[in-house]
């Protein structure tokens, strides 16, 4: 997995840059229970998860 091109999200409360939750060697990302990825945002501090689902990527 490449988490380098997975590293940031756009928080969806104030569009800030988001960064991964990994564990500590930064080598698996955090999931929730739906095995969605988790990320903290420094400018509001809170975690927040993404989906693929709502990505325009494909
Ligand atoms: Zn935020």
């Amino acid at each position: 997995m490449n988490l380098e091109r997975i590293k940031f999200q756009t928080c969806p409360n104030d569009q800030e840059e988001g960064i991964l939750l990994t564990d500590l060697e930064e080598a698996i990302p955090e999931t929730d229970s739906f095995g969605n990825l988790q990320y903290y945002c420094p400018n509001c501090s809170q975690t927040f998860t993404y989906c693929e689902c709502d990505s325009d990527n494909d």
